[in-house]
């Protein structure tokens, strides 16, 4: 009998996963293969290794035990599995980061050289980044366009979990214990949970999803980050499910969610449409700009002038800057690796225009806790911010802490959860609490910068930045 493997990384799950479904189209037994990399492992802080090796755990229980993992450089470990059970076909998805691909660029040389093929089938998202092309032919950088281009492409429909699959059995290193993550507390791991909560997320919060998806304090989002960082499921099921809540009539695979007779949900399922589609104008990005995972992507702000992270930053790290949205979210961050869009681009803004400090440091802190944390994501999320990034997000809009605080949590629902000291500081003066008359409450710092003088100075810097240009 012949054996071909497949060898999963951001796509573990059995449905909807067409190089999956590749390896089962070959004839024979299918090797499920995962490579523990330390290359990958190093960055990271305990958070996704543990919700990897959960995710891994599920898999393994869906195979009845036979996912092979092995421990190594995937350059090497690939081809020599490949050798041990003589598969002609090493199927995968493939990846377009920029390690990824040289990864892979790798491990399909040495396969050719031992005579064997390395099948790319798919890709983690639902339109493979590098397919699409400005009118010019070039990558895109505005989002707007690459949006209309994205929905004007398409995608096809999932695809069905294969049935009656001899899944290969090999001696499997193991799956590693979960690191200590100390009081965090993870979401579910694996395929099932990702469906349970796409599910519970298009039956729930989805209805108002435009309106409130910007209120951190509420259940407002479909937290399917982490789920998708691991491909537990794939964007293009998202996009189907998506299609099908909003409009039963819309059919499994479509390009879209329909107006009529759905109203304001068809509108909520547009805007988580164009949400996902963030995601993949990223990874496009990326594909296209390497080096914009570790550098500017623009030179707009070359000549700016920068402080190295100090004590004010160690404070933002840990929650202790003394203004409560930002504080709450790093609380959140720690807590549970994750938090809401919305304070992300409060705790960029912090970082960049209040501490005059790079985005690549706090992008780094972010890699290090979230449990969603992506290259693509993070890293032009931050530079969007920043400035520096796609679309030129105006670098003198600096977000003011307190008023982003009453726009989108004019309760201090989300800041009392996170901040005990803030729970009896009345409504009016929760995200401002040092203008209480006896200052911030005891235990919660007063604020470690003034705003409005870090705005003028923010300004002042990029004033000067501009006119060096
Ligand atoms: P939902 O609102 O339910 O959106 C659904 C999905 O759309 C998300 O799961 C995500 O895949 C995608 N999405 C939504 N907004 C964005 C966005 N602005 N950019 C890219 N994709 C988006 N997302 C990550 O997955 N990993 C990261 O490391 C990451 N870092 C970020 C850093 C900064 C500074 C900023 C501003 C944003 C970052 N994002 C990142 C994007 C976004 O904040 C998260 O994807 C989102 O908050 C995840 O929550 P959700 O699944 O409930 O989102």
């Amino acid at each position: 009998m012949t054996v071909s493997v497949c060898w999963l990384r951001r796509d573990l799950r059995l449905g909807d996963n067409p190089a999956l479904c590749a390896a089962v189209r070959d004839g024979g037994e299918v090797l499920v293969l995962f490579v523990l990399d330390d290359t990958l492992r190093r960055p990271a802080g305990p958070v996704r290794p543990a919700f990897l090796y959960r995710c891994l755990r599920e898999l393994d229980e869906r195979l009845g035990g036979r996912l092979c993992v092995r421990t190594g450089d995937p350059a090497r470990v690939v081809p020599a599995v490949a050798r041990e059970v003589d598969a002609h076909r090493v199927h995968l998805a493939a990846d377009h980061g920029p390690y990824g691909r040289r990864r892979d660029d790798a491990v399909d040389h040495t396969l050719r050289a031992d005579g064997r093929e390395l099948a790319r089938t798919g890709s983690p998202y639902a339109v493979a980044p590098g397919r699409l092309r400005t009118a010019g032919g070039t990558p895109f950088r505005v989002y707007t366009p690459f949006y209309r281009a994205w929905t004007a492409h398409g995608w096809r429909a999932p695809m069905a979990e294969p049935t009656g699959v001899r899944w290969a059995r090999r001696p499997s290193d193991g799956i590693p214990d979960d690191p200590d993550l100390g009081d965090v507390r993870l979401p579910p791991a694996g395929e099932a949970a990702a469906l349970e909560r796409l599910g519970e997320f298009l039956h729930g919060p989805l209805r108002g999803y435009a309106k409130r998806r910007d209120i951190p304090g509420e259940d407002t989002t479909s937290r399917l980050s982490p789920y998708l960082k691991y491909g537990c499921v794939h964007p293009r099921t998202v996009l189907a499910e998506l299609a099908r809540a909003a409009d039963p009539d819309s059919g499994h695979s479509g390009r879209g969610v329909h107006s009529g007779h759905s109203g304001g949900l068809a509108v909520d399922a547009e805007k988580f449409r164009s949400e996902l589609a963030w995601r993949e104008f990223y990874a496009d990005v990326l594909a296209a700009n390497p080096a914009s995972a570790r550098e500017d992507l623009t030179d707009s702000l070359a000549t700016m002038s920068y402080e190295a992270p100090g004590d004010a930053f160690d404070r933002w790290r840990w929650g202790e800057t003394g203004f409560p949205i930002v504080d709450a979210g790093m609380r959140q961050l720690l807590a549970e690796g994750w938090l809401p869009n919305r304070v992300r681009m409060i705790e960029a803004s912090f970082v960049c225009k209040d501490l005059h400090v790079h985005w690549t440091h706090g992008a780094r802190w972010f890699l290090d806790r979230l449990v969603d944390g992506d290259l693509a994501s993070n890293n032009h999320g931050w530079q969007w911010t920043a400035g520096t990034g796609t679309d030129a997000a105006p670098y003198f809009r600096v977000f003011n802490p307190v008023s982003q605080g009453r726009s989108y949590d004019p309760d201090g629902t989300y800041v009392r959860r996170w901040i005990p000291q803030l729970r009896e500081v009345p409504r009016a003066m929760v995200h401002e609490p040092w203008t209480l008359p006896d200052g911030p409450p005891d235990g919660y710092p007063p604020p470690v910068v003034d705003h409005a003088a870090e705005r003028r100075e923010a300004l002042a810097r990029y004033e000067a930045a501009r006119s060096r240009r």
